[in-house]
């Protein structure tokens, strides 16, 4: 980095690191990630989906918005053409019971009129796009067909390498340990570090903007900076990875993918992952900011909710993991700072949401800290997003 830094973004995952990047475009940034590597938590522990129409309303939107740009930056960060960060996979949103059925509806309804909004499927074209599931089962449907995979962490390595390309410095094992307010700023502390790009050891930095861009712990830092928390929950949520008896079964004719099935209510959800599946119950268990992990009974009711639609013979898995999605009350991200406090920004609470919406809520955020306007393709009015609305 060619100047010290008048900016400090803490927290190295997806929101750390796309922030960063948008920041690095017209400030002097310093990233501090507290474990050894980046994007260890959540970032690293998502279903890696693009779900256009998953979500709150101002998430649908940052979510659309974000699809031209996942493009945008494969181009201009991904050396030599490498994979493009969005491969095609439908979505089937499905009602299995009354409650599914009571969801279905709701979500369809919600959505009518948005762009890449779900539209309504016949049992029997659910069936015949998604033949695994048990004909007896379904009750109803909605396909999304813009839905893709994404590269999660080909995407987090690309602001990363983004963001170092225009002069940024990035520090891990620089945990954070206090932010407090200056005459001109903030002070934040370090305690050791790895000196990625920067000098190792403990440090202090004299800066304009603290960005508290840190996941689950992000009412930590602002409490330690004696800024009002927002009330993030972070809510455990479970990955298993199913061996599948007959993987055959897990191919649809004409080259087409299976879709990715989503109980409506999003009690379950599961999609192919080569000759597996991966399966998640749907769990949204409170938890401290930390390292989650999997309980044994939530793999149990993965495998249960979705062998009772599939009849795969799910019965085994080959690997599981847990992470944390941090909401607050009204499950949009909190993107700006109080007026009491200025210079403090939050960038957190992107739930479920962190990886599919980033490329806009990004560009959208760097917007809101730089005082510059939003970008005409994202029709979110940053006062939806603001921690005021807390007050
Ligand atoms: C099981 C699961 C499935 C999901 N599926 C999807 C999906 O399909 N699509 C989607 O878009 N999203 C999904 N998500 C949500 C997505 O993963 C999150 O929204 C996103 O990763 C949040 O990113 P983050 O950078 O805020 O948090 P994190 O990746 O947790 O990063 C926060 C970082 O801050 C660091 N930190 C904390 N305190 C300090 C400190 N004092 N000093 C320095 N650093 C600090 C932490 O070490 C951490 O690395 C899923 C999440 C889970 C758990």
């Amino acid at each position: 980095m060619s100047a010290a830094p008048d900016l400090v973004v803490i927290g190295g995952g997806i929101a750390g690191a796309s922030i960063a990047y948008e920041l690095a475009a017209s400030r002097s940034v310093l990233l501090l990630e507290a474990e050894p590597t980046l994007a260890v938590h959540s970032t690293a522990r998502s279903a890696a989906t693009y779900i256009p129409g998953h979500g709150t309303a101002p998430v649908r939107a940052l979510i659309t918005a974000s699809g031209p740009r996942f493009a945008a930056l494969a181009g201009a960060l991904c050396d030599g053409g490498a994979a493009p960060l969005l491969t095609p996979r439908p979505v089937l949103w499905a009602a299995f019971d009354d409650a599914g059925e009571r969801a279905l509806h709701g979500l369809l309804a919600e959505r009518a009129g948005e762009p890449d909004a779900p539209r309504p499927v016949s049992t029997a074209e659910a069936l015949r796009r998604c033949p695994v599931l048990r004909p007896g089962a379904l009750r109803g449907a909605g396909l999304t067909e813009v839905s893709a995979d994404v590269d999660a962490m080909a995407l987090h390595q690309a602001y990363v390498r983004g963001l170092r390309r225009r002069g940024a410095t990035v520090r891990t094992g620089a945990r954070v340990t206090a932010v407090r307010a200056t005459a001109g700023g903030w002070r934040v502390e370090v305690a050791g570090s790895t000196g990625v790009d920067g000098a190792a050891g403990a440090a202090a930095f004299e800066v304009a903007d603290v960005v508290d861009a840190a996941g689950a712990w992000a009412d930590v830092v602002a409490t330690m900076a004696e800024v009002p928390p927002i009330g993030l929950t972070p809510l455990r949520r479970t990955i298993a990875v199913a061996r599948v008896p007959d993987p055959a079964r897990l191919r649809v004719g004409g080259g087409m993918p299976l879709p990715m099935v989503v109980e409506a209510g999003e009690r379950f959800y599961f999609k192919a992952e080569g000759e597996h599946l991966l399966v998640s119950p749907g769990d949204e268990t409170p938890a401290e900011p930390g390292d989650a992990r999997p309980c044994d009974l939530d793999v149990a009711t993965a495998l249960e909710r979705a062998e009772a639609v599939t009849g795969l013979g799910l019965r085994s898995i080959r690997t599981s993991w847990a992470g944390l999605r941090s909401f607050v009350a009204d499950r949009s991200p909190v993107v700006g700072s109080r007026p009491e406090h200025p210079g403090f920004h939050f960038f957190a609470g992107q739930g479920g949401s962190g990886i599919e919406s980033a490329p806009a809520l990004a560009a959208l955020g760097a917007a809101v800290i730089t005082g510059g306007p939003v970008p005409a393709d994202i029709p979110v009015a940053p006062a939806v997003l603001t921690p005021t609305r807390f007050a």
